[in-house]
């Protein structure tokens, strides 16, 4: 599978709207972080997103191009399989109402806890009302529940409990090749084991200071070691995680920050 990181930044994004810090102030494009998300192109030729960011319509247009084959450009649009929402923070479901162009090819199925499936048709009443206003998001909601794995065309996949403070939230496992866990803060023994072995791991860390629901960049990398991750890469940073050039010098060699269109493969 491919990964396209669409977004790595906290709930505010860096920069920061009206922060002068040397952070929110630099040149790096690695230090320019959109709301976190990231896109997953199956070996099947599936696409599965998770979190639909207020960022989202601009992360597509920036960093998912269209494909040439056969000396031609294909159509820049294609189906999402599936949607998995994390939980009902803003930063991660603020983008929904931009997936109306893929009404196109029909409902995108959206997978979520049974209370973020009720939040979900409480806050987009419009898009599940009887009678729909011509051109909103065509979606389906599809309660998933804790390790309960569900199949996206060749994928397998199985929501983990974490804890993001004290909101119950899912990360997400794809066999032991890859996992995706954002906002955590603590997370139970079961999932700890889950995620034992795992080849590649997207995991948050927010800064370098404590935080009442996220977890600081050194307990990422502690869980890192303890689960035996072969690689991972930190995401939902802040702009006080520091500079990316200098800040992720100091993490572990199988440790990086993640940023902004990095594409991995595994
Ligand atoms: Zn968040
Ligand atoms: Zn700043
Ligand atoms: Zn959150």
């Amino acid at each position: 599978m491919t990964i396209t990181v669409l977004g790595t930044g906290t709930s505010t994004g860096v920069p920061q709207v009206g922060c002068m810090c040397e952070v929110c102030q630099s040149c790096d494009s690695r230090d320019k972080r959109l709301r976190s998300s990231i896109l997953i192109e199956t070996d099947c030729g599936r696409r599965i997103l998770i979190d639909c960011t207020p960022d989202f319509r601009m992360q597509l247009l920036t960093f998912v191009k269209p494909q040439i084959s056969d000396g031609a450009q294909e159509f820049p649009l294609w189906p999402i399989d599936a949607l998995l929402v994390t939980h009902m923070h803003a930063d991660h479901v603020g983008g929904m109402d931009d997936l109306r162009p893929m009404e196109l090819f029909g409902r995108v199925p959206v997978y979520a806890e049974q209370r973020v499936c009720d939040d979900l048709r409480e806050r987009l009443g419009y898009c599940f009302a009887e009678k729909l206003y011509p051109g909103v998001p065509s979606m389906e909601l599809r309660p998933i529940a804790v390790d309960e794995a569900f199949e996206v065309g060749c994928i397998k996949v199985n929501p983990l409990r974490v804890m993001h403070g004290q909101l119950p939230i899912l990360g997400f496992q794809f066999g032991k090749k890859f996992a995706y866990i954002t906002d955590m803060k603590t997370m139970p023994e079961s999932t700890a084991q889950q995620l034992a072995g795992t080849e590649l791991l997207i995991i948050n860390g927010l800064r370098h200071t404590p935080h009442p629901t996220h977890q600081t960049i050194a307990e990422a990398v502690e869980w890192v070691t303890k689960l035996g991750v072969r690689q991972a890469y930190i995401t939902h940073l802040s702009h006080a995680a520091g500079l990316h050039a200098e800040a992720a010098q100091l993490l572990p060699p199988h440790v990086g920050f993640a940023y902004d269109g990095m594409r991995l493969t595994v």
